[in-house]
């Protein structure tokens, strides 16, 4: 029987590569979650997915309700089989936005889609994925949140939760920042990455034991020609993949930055939870996995996985316990 894996985001970048790696394997069926289905359809068709390798399910994370429909229909989708692999992936980054767009429910668009969406959604799910052999879990994380790497500490702003002053005052409109301070939407994108790691983190603590399953997050490189960054400026769009390249050599092809997802979802290796999942080096010459699906091992100079070292932010605990406190609340799990 196929493993079933859930990937937000499926229908762009990352995500869809990871999903394509993952159909072609023949081990997984892969339940594309999108916000246009239309969409997802579309993709997967067009990557050449085969039929009867996923489907395409609604979820929209700017909605607390489209989370908790979503849950209910992948249980009745998949009646009683228990999810195996869960990717939470889907983000928006808004950069250049001068005033903060919000969520069905009132937080501040980037929060409310990469963190608070994705921690109701990884919340409603541990029950029924503790009930399967092998369950992992890998939220994406980024460097952005790091501030200890060129591109999440040198590169203004930086990530910075302070107090969760935003949070406690339940992160809902007219709080647009997790720190309570004015509306930055660079720094919101970094700000809900650090609370995806910090996630991460609180998941294997609290549940690792207990469930078996296993948390992780990975930094994928940079994939500088995503939609992800769609709402920057052209000369950006076309200089931010060479300079990636060339300078900082962080660079990394949105096909192999989906087999690098693949990977800490398939390898073996990667069995270890509470691990931020990092690839040294430049990118591969050829993939790691076949066009048959077949995995064909390291090719090319680099591209080696690694247990990277988290950021003083996301590894202080404190914080992490009262952002996890604040988000329960905020997505009324409490
Ligand atoms: P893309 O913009 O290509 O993909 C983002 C995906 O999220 C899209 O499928 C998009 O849907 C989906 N999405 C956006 N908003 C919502 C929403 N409200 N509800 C449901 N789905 C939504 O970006 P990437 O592939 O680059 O990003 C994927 C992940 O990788 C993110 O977590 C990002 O933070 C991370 N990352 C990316 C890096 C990079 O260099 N690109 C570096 C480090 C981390 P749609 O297809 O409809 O637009």
């Amino acid at each position: 029987l196929r493993k079933l894996v859930v990937i937000t985001g499926a229908s762009s970048g990352l995500g869809l590569a990871c999903a394509e790696t993952l159909a072609k394997t023949g081990k997984y069926f892969v339940v594309m979650a999108c916000r246009d289905v239309e969409k997802g359809k579309r993709v997967a068709k067009e990557r050449g997915m085969p039929d009867g390798s996923y489907t395409v399910m609604k979820l929209e994370l700017a909605s607390l309700q489209s989370v908790r429909d979503f849950v209910a229909n992948l249980k009745a989708f998949k009646s009683a089989r228990p999810l195996t692999h869960l990717i939470c992936n889907a983000a928006v980054y808004k950069p250049t936005d001068p005033e903060p767009a919000w969520t069905d429910d009132g937080f501040e668009m980037s929060m409310g889609v990469n963190h608070f969406g994705h921690f109701l959604l990884v919340n409603l799910l541990l029950d029924d994925m503790s009930r399967a052999k092998g369950a992992r879990v890998c939220i994406v994380g980024s460097i952005t949140g790091n501030t200890n790497t060129v591109g999440g500490g040198l590169v203004y702003p930086q990530a910075n939760l302070g107090n969760l002053a935003g949070f406690e005052k339940g992160a809902t409109k007219p709080v647009a920042m997790a720190d309570g301070k004015p509306f930055f939407g660079a720094k919101a994108y970094k700000d809900s990455k650090v609370c995806n790691m910090m996630t991460v983190s609180e998941l294997h603590r609290r549940y690792h034991e207990d469930t078996g399953i296993v948390f992780s997050s990975m930094y994928p490189g940079c994939i500088a020609e995503t939609a992800l960054f769609r709402e920057k400026r052209p000369w950006f769009r076309k200089l931010f993949p060479v300079f990636m390249k060339y300078v900082t050599g962080g660079y990394v092809g949105e096909q192999e930055a989906g087999e690098r997802l693949a990977q800490v979802i398939d390898d073996p290796q990667c069995n270890k939870s509470g691990v931020y999942w990092s690839w040294n080096g430049g990118a591969q010459t050829v993939g790691r996995w076949a066009p048959d699906g077949k995995p064909r091992g390291a090719g090319g100079s680099g591209g080696e996985i690694f247990e990277n070292q988290q950021s003083d932010a996301v590894r202080d605990t404190e914080t992490a316990k009262k952002m996890w406190a604040l988000s329960k609340k905020a997505v009324g799990l409490t």
